[in-house]
């Protein structure tokens, strides 16, 4: 999907290099996988999006399931950061530390977090809508990182960052463990329900990750009417993609991108 200078895509785990749990497309280093495969698979990603030049400005996060945002260019954030996940081939700068969500608002900097169950988003502020120009980021949120509101907050700071209303901002959600799929304790579904109402609490009795979400981001100012969601489960298509919980713990991680395009 390519809108108004902003490229933006949700990879599925097939067409890697990756074996075993890993099988194919796993873009993850620190999950246990050959980080010469991470860096073939990441290489193949970037030139099936036509973005193959920029492969040493990739930027990765060490994800923590926190609800940390960094703005890549600000402060000590480079582009580049985390690169390539095989040491031999570093670009001397690791992942940006301990972030949840990667913004972006120069061109020309892939950015990309990774996910096996949790929720991916993706914001975008196109150039028609953004005084400051177009801008971007990528989002993980599992259930602490939603119920913190990691998706709103990062909705906000992305808002500052182009100059214009969070309502402005359009989010696409990819595929996660649906509520099917997510049952959690007691206590974790009241303190959802608590903070966004019965909403996040599905008919099944499990967590409903991406009500959590879209509440999150409505409540930071986002139009509902501005928010895609893709709807599939990712513990009911390990044929399409890497779920945690439905491969006991040992898989890859599929990709969320998104990238600013030269004007
Ligand atoms: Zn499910």
């Amino acid at each position: 999907m390519a809108e108004a200078g902003v490229l933006l895509a949700f990879a599925e785990r097939l067409g890697g290099v990756s074996v075993g749990p890993y099988a194919s497309l796993n873009l993850a280093g620190h999950v246990g996988d050959d980080p010469r495969a991470v860096d073939e698979n990441r290489e193949r990603l970037l030139d099936a999006l036509g973005l193959g030049r920029l492969r040493g400005r990739l930027t990765t996060a060490e994800q923590v399931h926190g609800d940390g945002t960094a703005v890549i260019g600000e402060g000590d954030t480079l582009p580049g950061s985390g690169a390539f996940a095989d040491n031999t081939r570093t670009t001397g700068v690791p992942p940006v530390p301990r972030t949840d969500a990667l913004l972006v608002s120069a061109p020309e900097i892939p950015v990309l977090l990774c996910f096996a169950d949790c929720v991916p988003i993706i914001l975008v502020v196109t150039e028609d809508d953004a005084p400051a120009g177009p801008a971007a980021g990528v989002v993980h949120a599992g259930w602490a990182g939603a119920l913190a509101g990691l998706p709103g907050l990062a909705a906000r700071r992305l808002a500052q960052l182009s100059g214009c209303d969070p309502s402005r901002i359009r989010a696409y959600v990819g595929a996660h463990i649906g509520p099917c799929h997510y049952q959690v304790s007691a206590e974790i579904i009241s303190q959802f329900v608590n903070t966004f109402g019965t909403v996040a609490r599905a008919e099944s009795g499990g967590l409903d990750l991406g009500a959590a979400v879209s509440a999150s981001l409505t409540d930071a100012g986002v139009d509902p009417c501005s928010i895609t969601s893709l709807g599939t489960c990712t513990a009911e298509a390990t044929d399409r993609f890497f779920s945690y919980r439905a491969e006991g713990g040992l898989t890859g991680r599929h990709g969320a991108v998104v990238c600013i395009l030269p004007g």
